[in-house]
Parts: structure tokens; C-alpha cells; sequence
């Protein structure tokens, strides 16, 4: 079991209400765009992996736009250089980061929201059954190991997940947006499986920037709303160019049969491996 030093925070956003009747309400204006559907979101359950430049932003939206429950699950703590680019303040310094940026997250979303902080990285979620029940696993994190680790679990378990990175000169990201039986991660970027299953990390300190990290948690703050509503998206996997030096796609990319992940498995009837349970509730 964990030790209770590292014990998972739960957090929720105030309901504020108009103050008359007849007065627009909080989230008024979601009901003027085509396919939106309030309910839905306030249904959802979102487990977001990491908590660092991409999910903090990613977060935000979501909790404004008012997503019934958002996990939070990440072993890391702020550092001094994060404050440049993530949604912490000089009191986060050196604290859990899912802790701190659920805390931040209560002054963030008025529609109330439940944030619920796991100080845990998601492979020790999974070691211990702890991986906490999901409609959406959102994926912030920079290594490719993470990433095909929360690709599999989501493929067992036939969970949607949106995939999510930037390029290492911060000029580039990406959106993927996995669901059952469709294209994997791999299907698109074949070389990460074979970093994932190198255990390669990314280079510490690479360039790193807010600007790159917003326009991704932009785009997958909408995916989350196509998964859940009638929002319309043709894709499944869009990358963006900010200098337009590359070229911007959106790409609905079909499964690869020589996928080295889902190539050989139709995904019906896929055994999950016993020790990568939910939690329930
Ligand atoms: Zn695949």
C-alpha cells in the first residue's frame, strides 16, 4: 500500500450560480455551439497522466468548461524551471505536482467540478490497482515508455485516450486521439515503440515554451468534447507547425497491419493482464 505522505487529495470546484432568475448562467454560451451538450460533460470522468506543461493547461478548460470528474496522477514535484511554462506559483515550489495543480484547479472551474490528485506516477497506479475508473485517459507525459504503457492498458481495457506531445525544439505537437478498434499511437509513429521499449528518456533540459503547450492543450481540450458530444473532428492525429516551417496535417490515419502493437490483435476479446485492474469508484 502507499504510505499516507502520499495520499491521493480530493479537491472540487464551487457551482456559481446566477443571481437572478433569468440571468445567463455560467456555461450559457456552450449551449450556442453546434453539437455541445452540457450533460455529457458534466458526466465525464477524465483521468489526465502528468501534470506538467501540457496537462496543466489542458486541465484549466476543462474544469472551466465543466468535466463532471478530473483525476490527476503524477510522482513528480514543481521545480524552479516549470514555473515558466506550467500552472504553478512560488508556493508549489517542491511539492507534489497532481496535488498542487489540483489545488489550483478549485479557483479555476465554477461549474463544481471533483479533482482528485493522485501523487503517483500512472505505472504505480497500475502495479497496484489503483488506476482510477475513467471515460478518457488524457496523456501529457515525455517519454514514449509512459506513453505505449497507457496506449496498452487503454487498448485492454477499450478506454479512449488522447495522446499528447511537442517536439524537442518546441516548434511542433501533436494530438492523437486513440479509440477501440481504431488506429493505435503506433500506427502513426512506429519509431516509438521502439524508444518506448528501449526505456529511452527524453533529454533533460531541451527547449521548452509556453506557447507550443498551449496551441496542443487547445486542440485536445476540444478532442475531449468530440469524444463525449456532436462536436464535429475528422481526424484522429493533427500536428502543428508554429513557425510554418512543416506542415500542418490532419490526418485521419487507418490501422497499420504491421503495427507492432496492434497489428496482430483485432482488439475483440483482448486479455487484460490480471494485475491491471481498475479501481472502482
Ligand atoms: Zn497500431
Amino acid at each position: 500500500m502507499f504510505s499516507s505522505s502520499r495520499s491521493t487529495k480530493r479537491y472540487r470546484c464551487k457551482t456559481a450560480k446566477p443571481r437572478a432568475a433569468g440571468v445567463s448562467g455560467v456555461t450559457a454560451r456552450h449551449s450556442r455551439i453546434r453539437g455541445f451538450s452540457q450533460a455529457k460533460l458534466g458526466r465525464a470522468r477524465v483521468l489526465a497522466v502528468g501534470a506538467g506543461g501540457i496537462i496543466s493547461w489542458l486541465a484549466c478548460p476543462l474544469v472551466r468548461k465543466g468535466v463532471g470528474v478530473l483525476h490527476i496522477c503524477d510522482g513528480d514535484v514543481v521545480e524552479l524551471s516549470n514555473l515558466s511554462r506550467q500552472m504553478f506559483v512560488a508556493s508549489d515550489l517542491y511539492k507534489n505536482k497532481a496535488q498542487r495543480l489540483a489545488r489550483n484547479l478549485r479557483r479555476q472551474g465554477f461549474c463544481g467540478t471533483q479533482l482528485v490528485a493522485h501523487p503517483y506516477m500512472f505505472e504505480e497506479l497500475l502495479a497496484s490497482g489503483a488506476v482510477p475508473e475513467a471515460d478518457i485517459i488524457i496523456v501529457g507525459v515525455d517519454d514514449d515508455a509512459t506513453r505505449l504503457t497507457v496506449m496498452e492498458y487503454c487498448r485492454a481495457h477499450r478506454i479512449r485516450v488522447i495522446l499528447i506531445a511537442v517536439s524537442p525544439d518546441a516548434d511542433n505537437g501533436y494530438v492523437f486521439v486513440y479509440e477501440p478498434n481504431a488506429a493505435c499511437l503506433a500506427c502513426v509513429l512506429p519509431d516509438m515503440v521502439i524508444s518506448a521499449r528501449d526505456g529511452r528518456k527524453p533529454c533533460p533540459g531541451v527547449p521548452a515554451c509556453l506557447d507550443i503547450l498551449l496551441t496542443v492543450a487547445g486542440f485536445a481540450a476540444y478532442v475531449v468534447d468530440t469524444l463525449l458530444m456532436e462536436r464535429p473532428r475528422t481526424w484522429n492525429f493533427r500536428r502543428v507547425f508554429l513557425s510554418g516551417e512543416g506542415q500542418d496535417l490532419a490526418w485521419n490515419v487507418p490501422r497499420r497491419p504491421d503495427c507492432a502493437v496492434c497489428g496482430s490483435d483485432p482488439c475483440q476479446g483482448h486479455e487484460v493482464p490480471k494485475n491491471w485492474r481498475h479501481k472502482n469508484g
